[in-house]
């Protein structure tokens, strides 16, 4: 029987409809809105595309956003001058940094930067280390919404197989940890994995995020699994996912599809996110 899919866009939609009711409480109560600063450094097309879209997915959900986009010759002390600034604003309850940064400024130190109680991407060292230890903090907002999508899909994690492929520090990584912390049985896999089919086909929860596009094919599922298709890779001019969908649809329980899937997640958890960093900030519920 081919799979059920997993439809991001119905559930980051539910999100974000719950993220704006909140919000509406909280101002029709006399409250301050929500504000999310967003700092975009440099030229790059689709980092302004993501930015414009995060914004406008904020005021959507009558979160304030405050957007600064600053030239590609941006100095450090400047940016970090900014962060400062930003850090103090009472109105800017949570503050991203679009990444990749120009070259010529220093990422890690600019997010050491940020105050962790605004750092609603969950870049921040404290946060990471907070996630690492399962303390309550800002979880990368993709790997959020990975958990999110199979919570949101009845997915038992308890005592699962969950074999992840990839480890970035953005998906991979705080991925497998937040399994772990749900007690499923957690494999992380990367380019040095001897037999990667072994791994893939041994999982009962199977994410893909690796960046190669349709590397995990139908051969290398086991029956019944639930594919998370991370992946998105621009193949002449078409978005396709690490999973190739037809082969594995046809083996697996139940699937994401791309686009469709993780994608519209992301912004979901941003805004997720920001309303949390609110109600910590003022002490009230939203
Ligand atoms: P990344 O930083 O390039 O990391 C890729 C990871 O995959 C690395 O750990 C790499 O291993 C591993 N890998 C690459 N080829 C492999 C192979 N053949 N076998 C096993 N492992 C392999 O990428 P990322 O930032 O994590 O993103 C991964 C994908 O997700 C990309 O397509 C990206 O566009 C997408 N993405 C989507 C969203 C969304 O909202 N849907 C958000 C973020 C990222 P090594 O560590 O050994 O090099």
């Amino acid at each position: 029987m081919p799979a059920r899919l997993i439809d991001g866009k119905a559930i980051g939609a539910a999100i974000r409809t719950e993220v704006a009711a909140a919000v509406a409480e909280a101002v029709a109560a006399g409250r301050r809105p929500p504000g999310l600063a967003a700092v975009l450094v440099g030229e790059h097309p689709a980092s302004h595309l993501y930015v414009r879209n995060k914004a406008r997915a904020c005021e959507e959900a009558g979160i304030r956003s405050f957007r600064h986009l600053l030239p590609a010759r941006t100095s450090q002390a400047g940016l970090e001058g900014l962060l400062a600034d930003l850090n103090r604003d009472e109105a800017v309850d949570a503050i991203l940094v679009q990444l990749p940064l120009p070259e010529g400024l220093d990422s890690r130190r600019i997010l050491g930067r940020l105050d962790p109680a605004k750092d609603v991407d969950g870049f921040h060292p404290e946060n990471v280390g907070r996630l690492t230890i399962g303390r309550p903090t800002f979880v990368p907002c993709t790997p959020a919404g990975i958990l999110e999508l199979l919570d949101r899909s009845g997915v038992e994690l308890r005592g699962a197989e969950a074999v992840v492929v990839g480890r970035s520090d953005l998906v991979g990584k705080p991925t497998a940890l937040l399994l772990l912390h749900r007690h499923a049985t957690v494999t992380l896999c990367h380019t040095r994995t001897k037999d990667l089919a072994a791994h893939t086909h041994r999982a009962q929860v199977l994410v893909a995020a690796a960046g190669r596009p349709r590397l995990v094919t139908g051969a290398m599922v086991r029956e019944g699994a639930v594919v998370i298709d991370v992946g998105i890779n621009r193949v002449d001019g078409v978005l396709i996912g690490d999973v190739d969908f037809a082969s594995v649809a046809a083996r697996a329980g139940q699937i994401t599809p791309v686009p469709g899937g993780v994608g519209p997640m992301t912004i979901a958890m941003l805004l997720k996110n920001t309303l949390l960093a609110y109600t910590r900030r003022t002490g009230q519920p939203a």
